[in-house]
């Protein structure tokens, strides 16, 4: 019987998921499914940033996006801007089921952990369980996986649940995208256990939190808190896709 990547790899034709040109397979390529082509438009996010959210510096001023963050959250990056071709991407991880996109993806995020040289764990944001019932699986989880196996970091699923899904709201400023996630995370067992139980500890290294998309940071942020809530002392994010807030600096 034919393993789920075998079947996959037999199903897939040999051209880009994004753009169906062929996929030449030679050098380093062979497990890609996104071409260099589609590969060569996402745009790196590049500095100059905010040191620690990752955002291009306001004009003047300091940086409004990070301002409320729980102290526990230190450092958070994303490779590429969420133009067109990105996301086709984060749209083809999300709705297409096919385990193989994560590592195209996880292979931009990859540059060095934002955590450095810290043991780490890597920690996917969770999907509601209605929702990662209706998809069938958490889009971060895969790429969390894909990043643990590049960066050799082990991933925890368990620490984090979702007690309710929210709704997409691009539209909403930074301040208002913080209250609609507020309350969105719990870690998982913390009504068995505290901080100083046995039942229930988070790891004293640093937590890297993985999400697909960065829109203001309100989703990681949440997240950080209920992880800070918990005993966490530093928490880092990384997501592929960052959006454009055109209205922001
Ligand atoms: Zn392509
Ligand atoms: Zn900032």
């Amino acid at each position: 019987m034919r393993s789920t990547v075998a079947l996959e790899q037999l199903l897939l034709p040999a051209e880009c998921l994004l753009c169906h040109g062929l996929l030449g397979g030679g050098g380093g390529d062979a497990d890609r499914i996104v071409c260099p082509v589609c590969r060569h438009r996402w745009r790196p996010v590049r500095p100059p940033w905010c040191e620690r959210c990752g955002q291009p510096e306001p004009h003047f001023g300091p940086c409004r996006l990070c301002a409320t963050w729980p102290a526990a959250l230190q450092v958070v990056r994303s490779a590429v801007w969420l133009t067109a071709g990105a996301r086709e991407a984060v749209h083809a991880l999300k709705y297409r089921g096919l385990p193989r996109i994560a590592d195209d993806l996880a292979a931009v995020m990859a540059r060095p952990a934002p955590a450095g040289d810290e043991p780490s764990v890597l920690v996917p944001i969770p999907l509601a369980a209605r929702r990662l019932r209706q998809r069938g699986y958490n889009q971060s989880e895969w790429l969390a996986a894909a990043l643990g196996r590049r960066w050799q970091l082990p991933v925890r699923s368990d620490l984090l649940s979702r007690v309710r899904e929210t709704a997409t709201q691009t539209a909403l400023t930074p301040e208002t995208r913080l209250a609609n996630v507020a309350g969105a995370f719990a870690t998982r067992n913390a009504e068995v256990g505290t901080r100083n139980s046995s039942a229930f500890r988070v790891p004293t290294s640093g937590l890297i939190l993985v999400d697909d998309v960065f829109t203001t940071g309100a989703t990681l942020a949440e997240a950080a808190r209920a992880l800070e809530q918990a005993g966490a002392q530093r928490v880092y994010g990384v997501t592929f896709g960052r959006a454009v807030i055109p209205d922001f600096t």
